[in-house]
């Protein structure tokens, strides 16, 4: 197969077959991540009313950009990274979507991510499309100088197809405030005045909006207090894992300990730590944010690995770092009453079949975390209008929102009798669908 370009289009061609009736197909389709998503779409379909046009549309992004980032690195020497920014949809508004810095990064992955976004702008009503970008480079080995290369030099490459009103990009895994403020002044520069409406999680000193950072970390925390409440389980008396200790991980370890949740094990990339009595939170923050010490050599609690911390029993189990690591290998070794996905795509389809039949309540991803966006279009809109809200206002407007979604998803769930994952992809695909259909297709 071999990859040709259409009107700025990265598509696999699949000349090699011969087979002229057969459409191109998009090279990320040979990406678990995105037959995953697929997948997950297709699922979906069969339940709902939704046009076979319509749903051909939405089966592939609406456009994908590949570009080169050359950078001059500290020792002198120029380095080459794949950047990828694609937008899944542009029908209800601008696209919009995180941008990620991590190795492992790639064409499929991104669409994949940038698809969900659709679907969680969808549920959460908000007037924007799903985009997702990437840089395939590791941020922990790179200095501040050569981050903001990378970043710089990204940001001019796709300028064409990013603007306030086309695609705003926001912060996602390996990537923060500084990351935002660098693309904020580089677009800025390059248009000739100050656009902070061009992304979002910006420092708040730049136009950012008070509580975006914590918002997808909140708003996990939002919709397992609707969960608990909806099981009759009490906060005191609940325990918690967590998988991920970056900016969503830590934010939920800190909002459920002052729920007062037992956080009895947290795990991310340098390993894990239990401790049954409950691992204070602070110190962790302390030891692995502040002092950037590895999170497994924690005091005052046991390490153990990957595997036992997701089998450990507590009510309620937070994967909060990357995709696809609840598998068909160990779904069925999870010990907890409510699944709470912060991350993105966390589970796989084989392994959502387990849960399905398991009495494990899942709060799907799209749902689970989509706090994060909708702090984004608060700070999107307070910026279009120049007129700022507080922190309360924002978390008080994020609890109400968060809540209604958890219930209209709930209900939809209920009256279907379908999973809470089902109920959540049919809200969200069926918003975008409806407004593809409304709209025609243009010409
Ligand atoms: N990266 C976050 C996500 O996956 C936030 C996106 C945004 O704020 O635009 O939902």
């Amino acid at each position: 197969m071999t990859a040709v370009k259409k009107s700025g289009v990265l598509f696999a061609s699949n000349n090699d077959t011969n087979d002229t009736n057969h459409l191109p197909i998009p090279v990320f389709e040979n990406s678990p991540t995105f037959k995953m998503a697929l997948r997950q779409l297709h699922s979906v379909a069969e339940h709902i009313n939704i046009d076979s046009g319509v749903l051909e549309r939405l089966s592939r992004p609406k456009r994908s950009m590949v570009v080169s980032v050359p950078v001059r690195m500290d020792n002198g020497r120029t380095e080459v990274f794949a950047g990828y920014r694609v937008q899944h949809s542009l029908t209800s508004g601008p696209a919009k979507g995180g941008l990620r810095f991590h190795p492992s990064v790639d064409l499929g992955e991104v669409a994949a991510l940038a698809m969900w976004m659709s679907w969680k702008c969808g549920i959460m009503n908000l007037p924007f499309g799903g985009a997702k970008g990437g840089i395939a480079c590791d941020p922990s080995k790179m200095s501040m100088a050569e981050k903001e290369g990378v970043t710089r030099r990204f940001t001019s490459e796709v300028l064409s197809i990013i603007g306030p009103h086309s695609d705003v990009m926001a912060p996602d895994l390996g990537t923060d405030e500084q990351t935002m403020a660098w693309i904020y002044d580089t677009y800025s520069m390059s248009i000739g005045y100050a656009c902070p409406e061009v992304v979002t999680g910006k420092p708040v000193e730049l136009g950012g909006c008070h509580g975006r950072r914590e918002a997808t970390g909140r708003g996990v925390v939002y919709c397992i207090r609707e969960a608990l409440h909806e099981l009759n389980l009490k906060p005191t008396e609940s325990t918690a894992v967590v998988q991920g200790f970056g900016n969503v991980g830590t934010v939920v370890c800190q909002e459920l300990s002052a729920l007062n949740v037992r956080v009895i094990a947290v795990g991310d990339r340098s390993g894990a730590v239990r401790n049954p009595r409950g691992i204070e939170i602070h110190a962790l923050n302390r030891h692995v944010n502040i002092e950037g010490k590895p999170l497994k050599d924690f005091p005052d609690a046991e390490a153990i690995s990957s595997e036992e911390l997701l089998a450990t029993p507590c009510t309620i189990m937070v994967p909060a770092a990357l995709e696809r690591v609840i598998t068909l290998k160990n779904a069925h070794q999870l010990r907890c009453r409510i699944l709470a996905e912060g991350a993105n795509g966390p589970t796989t389809p084989e392994a959502d079949e387990i849960l399905a039949s398991s009495d494990i309540f899942v709060i799907p991803d799209i749902l689970c975390n989509a706090g994060g966006v909708t702090v984004s279009y608060f700070e999107w809109v307070q910026d279009l209008q120049r007129l700022f809200w507080s922190e309360s206002q924002v978390n008080d407007r994020l609890r109400e929102l968060m809540g209604e979604a958890f219930q209209r998803v709930r209900k939809e769930a209920r009256d279907r009798n379908i999973s809470m994952r089902m109920a959540a992809l049919s809200l969200g695909v069926q918003k975008t669908a409806h407004e593809k259909m409304r709209r025609g297709l243009y010409p």
